[in-house]
């Protein structure tokens, strides 16, 4: 190998693979990309090992599964070591810019390895999310809460008011005139590339490793009009969007909601070309630097979204489903410009390790993800058992109590998928190939050894947490959360570590 090369990770929060052009969506969602994928190797089975975010994210990072320090350790331990990390030991200079996720934080761990390291979490900045205004309660609020108070007396006056008061609010809202830039929470995939554009600009010659996360396609879906009009989704006035993402956001079933999908898959579709468009504009800047020759880039996700598949919406942790688990994958090599489709399931939990080796650097011992760098260059992955795992229903893992229900697993193979619901004592066998949906789970009779492959795999899997010593990196995240939060905090973590 001549010059050492330098490494763009490129993650997109909920970023589903089959709305992606190149393996195989319609919609012109990724036409930059598709380009890209001409002359990339394409992984038609990528999936996470964890959903959502910071359950997906310490296999990125850390080629760690997320709850292998324990159910209650979220993030990166502290002195863990990372891509990031190794990248920078062996002289990368390391920047990130993440768009404003909570859960990618240094309080998480995400800053250890990277010099310069921008979550735009900090409203201070001016460019950081935009929580939609909140009035001062005034007398008309003060009203509002009676009424809402005096209608809780029966399930039936309670959704009258629920209904009457989503509407009142939708007629209110109507008047007003913010943009959709106005709207959106996080910010766009253009202010994160302007970000890491200057940064590579101030760059001195040593190899970079680059790492954004773009937050367009999460919801409350607010895409710039111009992606709109390009994905042929027509015209969506800001209001309009405000009304469909408020009316997606309500707690009602799918039927209420199901009318209102076709315009919310056009806002989805949007956000994700606009990232397709910007990760253009950074490769441009790449080229007029002369440092994209020497660049590996991949582009991937933390996990998918939901769109009424299982009836759910958005990605809380349910079930496993492939939208929420099966993400795209793209590496592109500057060694090897060549346009290969991999075929076999891969695991983004071997990411890093792939990474590492395809650049020559050293993989730490503590990964549990394998390089599968020389599989990938001969186009052939094999057919093995992958595994995802997260805590069911742990929707905000800010509440330990949370943290701390039962595991889901999923053992997934080209053609078969197991999911093992620990809560139910129960396992669901679907056949992938023939029920691409997972419709309906098979019997336990049926494809009774491939059952028992997979199975294996889950048990293995358990077996491997269970064997690995990773006493002391835990208590660096138990001390972590104790300095954060309070001390209650650190005498129930000791408890449990020493239990
Ligand atoms: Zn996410």
């Amino acid at each position: 190998m001549g010059k050492p090369q330098s490494v763009l990770l490129i993650t997109v929060d909920c970023l589903r693979a089959d709305h992606v052009g190149f393996p195989g969506y319609g919609r012109p969602t990724t036409p930059f990309l598709n380009s890209i994928a001409q002359q990339a190797y394409v992984f038609r089975s990528a999936i996470a090992a964890g959903t959502p975010t910071y359950y997906s994210f310490p296999a990125i990072h850390a080629s760690r599964y997320p709850t292998a320090l324990g159910r209650d350790i979220i993030g990166i331990a502290p002195e863990e070591p990372t891509l990031a990390t190794a990248l920078q030991g062996a002289g990368y200079t390391t920047g990130a810019f993440l768009a404003a996720n909570p859960y990618l934080s240094p309080h998480f761990g995400y800053a250890q390895g990277f010099q310069t390291f921008q979550d735009f979490l900090n409203p201070a900045d001016g460019k950081t999310a935009r929580p939609e205004s909140r009035q001062a309660p005034g007398r008309v609020s003060s009203l509002r809460r009676f009424v809402e108070q005096s209608s809780q007396q029966t399930r039936l006056t309670s959704a009258a008011y629920g209904e009457l008061h989503f509407w009142y609010c939708q007629w209110h809202n109507a008047r007003e005139t913010r943009t959709m830039d106005q709207l959106r929470c996080y910010p766009a995939a253009d202010v994160i590339v302007d970000e890491a554009t200057a940064w590579l600009r101030a760059l001195p010659e040593e190899p970079f490793f680059l790492w954004l996360h773009l937050m367009d396609p999460h919801h409350p879906y607010y895409p710039p009009e111009a992606a709109l009009a390009a994905t042929g989704a027509g015209e969506i006035s800001a209001p309009r969007a405000r009304f469909l993402n408020s009316m997606w956001n309500r707690d009602v079933g799918p039927a209420r909601v199901r009318r209102y999908l076709r315009e919310v898959l056009s806002l989805y579709d949007a956000s994700i070309y606009w990232v397709d468009q910007q990760i253009s504009r950074l490769v441009h800047s790449l080229q007029e630097l002369q440092r994209w020759d020497e660049t590996l880039m991949l582009v991937t996700a933390d996990h998918g979204e939901q769109f009424l598949e299982h009836g759910a919406r958005y990605h809380s942790p349910m079930g496993l489903p492939e939208q929420l688990i099966h993400v795209p994958l793209l590496l592109r090599s500057p060694e090897f410009l060549t346009s290969k489709v991999l075929d076999g399931p891969f695991s983004l939990i071997d990411l890093a390790p792939t990474i590492l080796e395809s650049v020559g650097v050293e993989t730490p011992r503590n990964f549990r993800g394998h390089s599968c760098w020389k599989q990938v260059k001969a186009g052939n992955l094999p057919d093995e058992p992958v595994i995802t795992e997260c805590v069911e229903a742990c929707n905000n893992p800010f509440r330990r109590e949370e943290r701390m229900r039962s595991r889901l697993i999923a053992a997934r193979d080209r053609s078969y998928k197991l999911v093992v619901n620990f809560r139910e004592q129960k396992d669901y066998f679907y056949d992938l190939s023939n029920d691409p949906e997972e419709s309906a789970p098979l019997r336990p009779e049926v494809l009774s050894s491939e059952r028992a492959r997979l199975l294996h795999a889950v048990r293995s899997h358990l077996q491997q947490i269970k064997t690995n010593d990773e006493s002391d990196t835990r208590l660096r995240a138990c001390l972590r959360e104790f300095q954060q939060l309070d001390s209650a905090g650190l005498s129930s973590s000791v408890a449990s570590t020493a239990s």
